[in-house]
């Protein structure tokens, strides 16, 4: 039934009935709240180091991190057009204004690059765990890096990312881009002196081929958005940041106090880190949900069947082609669906129509930017308000509503010029 839903494009909400009290997940679960605070010290031994690697991250002490907006303007707009009152705050988690890269890959992406340079730089006696990493910037540590590289394969944003921080610190870096990938952000890239493939296959096919040029180079670091638990736990840390800033805000978050999450999903890393972490600080007070595009609903397809990465939307008859190109993925990373089975309240998928209308609104409402994909966590609310589906996680007035905005500040203007008369 769901299915022949999504495979119609249908617009759909799937309740997890899968998910577990956080007292028996959290146990069971081979990643733990240790490892979300190992990966939080790592950033902490970076912090000196992005200080004078990127000194717009001096304001926040070297720490990337982004802000907790509430958007009421918008809360508005979205009850007016919906004719649906949304109880409880709605806020904006801004990842989308990240330092380094302007998207949620800032978390995951920079962080497995982070530890890779950590790793090499320990084995070389470059460092002890008790440096000042402010010594990463250095030349002596650079020229050691540049016998190393990194490659992945990327829709856009990781890219972005890792080839950023990769040639900052001196990696040589590829990065093999699906054909979604816009533009700018491999014009960006190589004027960073990043090495980009392009091909004119999906997604799947630039990691295959990235993965596959990088097992033949042993001094070559192939980062897997799809299986690796170093991007997973660089993304969960977001979830202690989110704690202190609720706190900062007075916001409260218990049993009388839930709080709803929306996070958009491609490969599923960002969001089920995200989502991993919150579980980790709030337990069965907090519901994820991951929002996907009608045509990319690999996450959906995965979980509701069971069949993970066993499962794309090719194999349904969809190709995975969204204006949502951070989300444009056939085939949903098999480690995330399955860590995140008892974890997960639900996914929805929607159109590619309805985020650029969201675009345009955020943009009218609260003057805030973002690129099409961050849009597809603002119809959550809308959705837990007033779908049968979802109905359990709606109407209470104690809520708070976090739509996780997941990139957008490094658009060209034109380009967002475009995005938002589309929305328009
Ligand atoms: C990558 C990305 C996501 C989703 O992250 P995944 O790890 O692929 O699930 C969401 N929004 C934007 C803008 C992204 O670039």
């Amino acid at each position: 039934m769901l299915k022949e839903k999504l495979a119609r494009l249908e617009e759909v909400c799937w309740r997890n009935d899968g998910i577990k009290p956080a007292e028996i997940a959290i146990p069971q679960c081979e990643l733990k709240f240790s490892d979300i605070e190992a990966a939080a010290a790592r950033w902490q031994r970076f912090a000196s180091y992005f200080k004078v690697a990127f000194p717009e991250t001096e304001a926040t002490d070297g720490i990337l991190e982004s802000p907790l907006r509430e958007i009421p303007e918008m809360k508005a707009y979205l009850e007016k057009e919906y004719a649906t009152e949304i109880n409880g705050g709605l806020w904006l988690k801004m990842d989308s204004h990240l330092p380094v890269s302007g998207s949620i890959k800032a978390r995951g992406g920079v962080y497995e690059v982070l530890a890779t340079a950590e790793e090499i730089a320990l084995r070389e006696g470059l460092i002890t765990l008790d440096s000042d990493y402010s010594v990463f910037a250095d030349e002596k540590i650079k020229s050691v890096l540049s016998r190393y590289s990194i490659a992945v394969g990327s829709t856009g944003n990781l890219g972005l990312s890792i080839g950023i921080m990769s040639a900052k610190l001196g990696f040589r870096v590829t990065v093999h881009m699906s054909s979604d990938a816009r533009e700018w952000k491999k014009n960006m890239l190589r004027t960073k002196g990043v090495k980009v493939v392009e091909y004119e296959s999906d997604y799947s096919e630039a990691v295959r081929k990235g993965r596959e040029e990088a097992e033949k180079d042993p001094y070559c670091h192939f980062i897997d958005d799809e299986n690796s638990k170093t991007l997973f736990l660089g993304y969960s840390v977001a979830a202690l940041r989110l704690k202190k800033q609720l706190e900062e805000k007075g916001i409260k978050v218990d049993a009388d106090h839930p709080l709803n999450v929306y996070l958009p999903c491609g490969v599923g890393g960002g969001p089920g880190g995200v989502a991993f972490g919150l579980k980790q600080m709030f337990g069965d007070n907090v519901h994820c949900f991951f929002a996907e595009p009608v045509s990319a609903c690999c996450m959906i397809l995965g979980m509701s069947t069971g069949l993970h990465s066993k499962i794309s939307t090719e194999d349904i008859g969809i190709t995975a082609r969204t204006a949502a190109d951070g989300l444009a993925v056939g085939r949903a990373s098999g480690f995330v669906g399955r860590l995140m089975e008892p974890f997960m309240s639900g996914c929805y998928t929607l159109t590619d129509e309805r985020m650029c209308r969201l675009l345009a609104a955020l943009a009218d409402s609260e003057d805030i930017f973002l690129e099409p994909s961050a849009l597809a966590g603002m119809y959550g609310p809308i959705l837990t308000e007033s779908s049968e589906e979802f109905g359990i996680f709606g109407k209470n007035k104690n809520r708070t509503h976090i739509v996780w905005a997941t990139g957008g500040s490094m658009v060209p203007a034109d380009e967002m010029k475009k995005y938002y008369l589309s929305g328009k």
